[in-house]
């Protein structure tokens, strides 16, 4: 049987090549470590991590990564089982030892009979001849290689990381100071003149709000960013505040054009502003609110937001490097290049945001090739699994209001249950007492793990190998 080529021997990678090859199909594995280095990297191993040794939480009854955990190892996860093997103690996360990590999966590929790994860089497009391909070479994919597939998809650019704003989970915003309204009430394309979520600061709390984001702790610059320009109308907020004490004021924390709803008479000095990020209306970013600020100084000096004091973040800001492709545009629904189908993308490429992520866009774009390759439908999984909530996004084929709205406006994301549908859950406990609070979000969480779990076990259990 004709290979099927895998460009990259990441997390994404690995991954595919051993759901390709389980499958009984032979593989071919590039990756261009040692020959060529990556900023980032630091071995020659397949699969390294390269910055954290956490694939986060392993719960998965109420955390959304802990499902895809949950999904991976249902599927037959290398990168599972290589984890799971490898662990060490982290309380509820699941934390490897990194090396030991790595030397498995390599291991595990390397002794495979249908897995032939090449050490090289594919320094263009793949060859002609070459029918099924997965590229699945990261956020540093190397710059010949980007540049041809950019040419490829006719965009004016991959992708270049900026700064992004963080996201919030809609339930965890105090709406009894949160107002809804569109500056000036202005009625966009399908809204009603309460598009946007307001939060109001009076001068002494705008005042400690600035000091506290000019005294913010800021994450370091690796030495490879340190030329990276920030993008013009989208500078880091705390750079903002630096400049000038009202520089925020007059930029995305206007109070222009808005009424507190619950308090009409006293004009707000400022405001901060959030916008839905997706259909489900669960998650709203902050508007202009793209930082660099180190996660925990995120977290403490967002909360002096009137409104936020309790806000729960599903992405915190973050300003990287990353390459990524405008997936919702130039990919198809099974994750092909629509300029040319038989390449295929997995990884954080796509869109999606971390190590498991990564493994699980591998996973899927894995099982889809290898359908592919033997003839059959391909079948992505439903939109109530972690997998199929992540493609959702990716792709932009369901949910995602940003993807709808513009595919310029991709950006990538982590697994959370913001991009999952509501499920039903139970109002009340085991006491028949209605549930409230912490309760009553871990009962909503544990449905939809429920659900999700039942849908993907009847997706996966077809698609095994035989
Ligand atoms: P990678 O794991 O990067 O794998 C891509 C592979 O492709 C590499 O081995 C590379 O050498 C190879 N390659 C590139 N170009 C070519 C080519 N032309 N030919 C052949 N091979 C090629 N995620 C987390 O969950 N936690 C973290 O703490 C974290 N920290 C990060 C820190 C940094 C600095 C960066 C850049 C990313 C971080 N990430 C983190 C995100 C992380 O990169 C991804 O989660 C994950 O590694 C992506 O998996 P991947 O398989 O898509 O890419």
């Amino acid at each position: 049987m004709t290979p099927i080529h895998v460009i990259g021997g990441g997390l994404a990678g690995s991954e595919a090549a051993w759901q390709i090859a389980r499958r009984g199909i032979p593989v071919v594995l590039h990756e261009m470590r040692p020959v060529r280095k990556t900023d980032a990297h630091k071995g020659e191993g397949l699969a390294e991590l390269v910055c954290s040794n956490s694939f986060r939480s392993d719960d998965s009854e109420h955390n959304a990564v802990g499902l895809l955990h949950h999904e991976l190892r249902q599927a037959g996860s290398l990168i599972m089982a290589c984890g799971d093997a490898n662990q060490v103690p982290a309380g509820s996360a699941l934390a490897v030892d990194r090396d030991g990590f790595s030397d498995a999966v390599t291991r595990a590929l390397e002794e495979h009979p249908l897995i032939t790994i090449e050490r090289e860089e594919i320094a263009g497009l793949p060859p002609e001849s070459w029918d099924s391909v997965i590229v699945a070479t990261g956020p540093l994919t190397s710059p010949a290689l980007s540049e041809a597939v950019l040419a490829r998809c006719g965009e004016d650019a991959l992708a270049f990381f900026d700064a992004i704003a963080p996201i919030v989970h809609f339930d965890t915003v105090d709406l009894s100071k949160a107002w809804f309204q569109s500056r000036y009430d202005k009625v966009g394309p399908g809204g009603n003149g309460k598009d946007y979520l307001n939060c109001p600061l009076d001068k002494d709390q705008y005042d400690a709000f600035i000091d506290a984001l000019i005294a913010g702790d800021t994450a370091d610059f690796k030495e490879w960013e340190e030329n990276t320009p920030y993008f013009d109308g989208c500078l880091p907020i705390e750079v903002m505040a630096a400049r000038g004490r009202e520089t925020l004021r007059h930029g995305p924390m206007k109070p222009m054009g808005l009424t507190n709803a619950h308090n009409p008479t006293v004009k707000a000095y400022a405001v901060v502003q959030l916008r839905q990020d997706n259909a489900l209306g669960t998650l709203y970013n902050m508007v202009g609110f793209q930082t660099k600020l180190k996660y925990g100084a995120q977290a403490e000096i967002f909360k002096m937001i009137p409104g936020l004091e309790n806000a729960q973040f599903a992405r915190l800001g973050g300003l990287h490097r990353n390459t990524f492709l405008n997936s919702p545009k130039v990919l198809d629904g099974t994750l092909r290049l629509k300029a040319e189908p038989r390449l295929r993308f997995a990884g954080q490429i796509t869109g999606c945001e971390g190590y498991v992520e990564s493994a699980s866009v591998g996973c899927m774009t894995g099982i889809f090739a290898a359908l592919e390759r033997l003839g059959r439908d391909i079948v992505t999984p439903p939109e109530t699994t972690a997998m199929g909530a992540l493609i959702g996004h990716i792709t932009g084929g369901h949910i995602s209001r940003e993807n709808e709205g513009g595919p310029s406006s991709f950006q990538p994301m982590n697994v959370n249950f913001g991009l999952f549908p509501p499920a039903e859950a139970p109002k009340t406990g085991a006491d028949g007492k209605r549930l409230k609070g912490k309760e009553k979000t871990n009962a909503k969480k544990l449905a939809m793990t429920e659900r999700a779990k039942a849908d993907f076990a009847a997706w996966i259990a077809p698609l095994q190998p035989e």
